[in-house]
């Protein structure tokens, strides 16, 4: 009796180029009207994107923004913090929440100094290679601090990625995960890496948000997936869609 085989899943399609150029110039463009202007998108300091990122896990952004200017002022450098006591990080680090961040930066702090005299490093495997830095903040650190060309995913930019490229699955399975990841590899451009990951941030924290996105006045709209099954606008899509370049 021949072997059964079981049949491969096919994996989703990658977006067209026309469709990636077209995604990312009105992204860029929208990012340039609204973008916000937030203190750690001025620096290209390793550290200081290190310390934004682990503060904005789960926490609003206006939460981070004082804390941020707080903690770098106390804790300059990675060589700064990785000697204070684990009790003073968390007492700097209060009102913040999820506790666990400080000690993961402090953990990261040692660790860069013990074994990268002190620095960040670049490549994405050795940063991998760090307690509590994942895939999204090799990206991240990748993208931001060193203008690598690095993919990112978060909540918020899979959920942006979904409904544009996607619409319609489970998007929280493992399998729509990864191909999130393809999607938004494919989609970082070799230059202006930084605006477009920033950009892609902000879209998601804005306009593509988890509840109520802003799909009167998105400039996905016209080519977004979700956006024609979404019963809510879908009598007001015509009238929408005259006013979407
Ligand atoms: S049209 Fe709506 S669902 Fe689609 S990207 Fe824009 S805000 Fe998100």
């Amino acid at each position: 009796m021949p072997a059964k085989h079981t049949p491969k899943k096919k994996l989703l399609p990658l977006p067209a180029p026309p469709d990636r150029r077209r995604f990312r110039q009105r992204l860029l463009t929208w990012y340039r009207r609204h973008g916000r202007d937030l203190p750690w998108r001025k620096t290209n300091d390793p550290y200081h994107i290190l310390v934004s990122e682990i503060m904005l896990q789960q926490t609003q952004v206006d939460r981070v923004l004082p804390k941020y200017a707080e903690w770098l002022e106390k804790y300059p450098s990675l060589e700064a913090l990785a000697p204070a006591p684990e009790k003073e990080g968390a007492q700097t680090w209060y009102p913040l929440g999820y506790n666990i961040r400080p000690r993961r930066l402090q953990t990261i702090a040692r660790e860069a100094v013990s074994r990268y005299g002190g620095r960040v490093p670049s490549e994405e495997e050795t940063l991998l290679s760090f307690k509590g830095i994942g895939a999204y903040m090799a990206g991240a650190i990748r993208s931001f601090a060193f203008h690598e060309r690095a993919a990112i995913l978060d909540t918020n930019v899979a959920r942006v990625l979904f409904r544009v490229f996607v619409g319609k699955g489970d998007r929280k399975s493992h399998a729509m995960t990864r191909h999130l990841w393809r999607v938004s590899e494919t989609l970082v451009p070799s230059r202006q890496v930084f605006d477009f990951n920033q950009a892609l941030m902000d879209f998601g924290a804005m306009v593509c948000v988890a509840r109520d996105p802003k799909c009167l006045v998105c400039p996905m709209a016209k080519s977004c997936r979700a956006f024609p099954f979404n019963p809510e606008y879908e009598t007001r899509r015509t009238k929408v869609l005259r006013h979407v370049k």
